[in-house]
């Protein structure tokens, strides 16, 4: 990793004082396997590549999983990546988790709100805006979570199972940032993908086509971001026999929307403290627009495999009209609607208990801190220990 790197990690707010290179020995739930899974993908995909691919656990309040490249100068002044560090951060894990046995255990408006002022106080806190962090703190104990006490273990432990996925998830998705850096993305596979995405935009949203083109002109990044999804959820429908923990599709399309909204509340706190009030939900919906019809397709294709044979097909062909209607009607019945249903209870949960206003509501009722004021080391030792104690 380069110095540059490894000190700007090493100076965030960390958890842990240290960042640790993963190794085959390494603890770290579900990313060995993967790992292996990763450089296999990458050196398939191009053989031409010389550099090497490092993962490093690291535990910061700042919630990041990273990809970073050192990047080697040629003549042609085409920068040639030299190395690429994978910086999986755990305390993003245990925040997935967190939200998850919330979501799992049913959570109230009041138990969110609790869980979003440990959140805010963190981002306060890794800001240097420890009056405003302390404040929060004060907050969050004004509150009491209503599931105190025992949680259900089976609950708990597939809150944990999912969490694995979505760690799964993630890494895949900025791994796939990684195969575009390296144009390993062909130009006409992104056409094609950026010109179905804008379908299923226009067919499912109320926003008219002059909407959607100012919307994409302002936010390009939306199909980099939309293809990445795809890449992890492809990848993780292949992989899901080899893992060593049992899950089927329906877990796989669960746990990734659940991710989906979890990662973008994390994006909103850390918006709203800077007050900054950046509109995500149209990211968001798209984002989630899509990902329910990949899935869906997804689940089609891996449940269904027999059809995708030039044989089964054949047969298709001569089946009647009504056979065929009938069928798509015991397809859509069977495998479609479950995964839909889950995804929009889902989707109701987040915006109805966690919405952008609970944030924005915790923030305001905090105590701001005069800029002139300076806090002390004391004050930010006292602190760190109060967050590190944060259920
Ligand atoms: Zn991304």
């Amino acid at each position: 990793m380069s110095q540059k790197i490894f000190d700007k990690i090493k100076n965030s707010k960390l958890r842990t004082s240290n960042i640790v290179r993963l190794d085959q020995n390494s603890h770290l739930y579900a990313i060995n396997s993967l790992a292996g899974i990763l450089k296999n993908t990458l050196h398939e995909a191009s053989s031409k590549f010389d550099f090497k691919i490092d993962f490093w656990s690291s535990d910061t309040f700042s919630k990041n999983t990273k990809i970073f490249f050192s990047l080697r100068p040629t003549a042609d002044e085409s920068d040639e990546i030299k190395s690429v560090d994978v910086i999986v951060d755990n305390y993003l894990t245990e925040t997935l988790n967190a939200l998850n046995l919330l979501y799992f255990h049913k959570a109230s408006i009041s138990d969110n709100k609790k869980y979003i002022c440990k959140l805010v106080a963190e981002e306060f806190f890794c800001l240097g805006l420890t009056v405003n962090a302390m404040s929060t703190i004060k907050k969050y104990t004004s509150l009491k979570y209503g599931f105190q006490g025992e949680l259900d273990k089976e609950t708990s432990r597939k809150a944990a199972s999912y969490t694995a996925l979505q760690q799964m998830f993630i890494l895949l998705h900025e791994f796939s940032h990684l195969l575009f850096k390296c144009n390993l993305i062909s130009d006409s596979k992104f056409n094609w993908f950026k010109e179905n995405l804008i379908i299923i935009m226009k067919e499912n949203t109320s926003a008219n086509e002059a909407e959607i083109e100012k919307y994409i002109s302002e936010n390009k990044k939306i199909f980099e971001e939309c293809y990445c999804d795809s890449f992890a959820v492809e990848v993780l429908f292949e992989i899901i026999n080899d893992l060593e923990e049992s899950y089927n599709f329906k877990d796989i399309c669960e746990s990734i929307a659940l991710s989906i909204h979890q990662l973008h509340i994390l994006e909103r706190i850390k918006e709203a403290v800077k007050g900054r009030e950046i509109d995500l939900s149209l990211q968001l919906i798209i984002r989630q627009l899509f990902l329910n019809t990949f899935m869906s397709m997804q689940c089609f294709k891996h449940s269904k495999t027999d059809l995708f044979s030039s044989e089964a097909f054949r047969k298709q062909v001569t089946s009647t009209e009504k056979d065929i209607m009938s069928q798509t009607d015991v397809f859509i019945i069977n495998t479609i609607a479950p995964y839909t249903d889950n995804l929009i209870s889902i989707a109701n949960y987040y915006y109805n208990k966690v919405t952008n206003e609970l944030i924005l509501d915790v923030i305001k009722s905090t105590t701001t801190q005069d800029e002139t004021i300076d806090s002390s080391d004391q004050l930010d030792d006292l602190c760190f220990n109060i967050l590190m104690q944060l259920i």
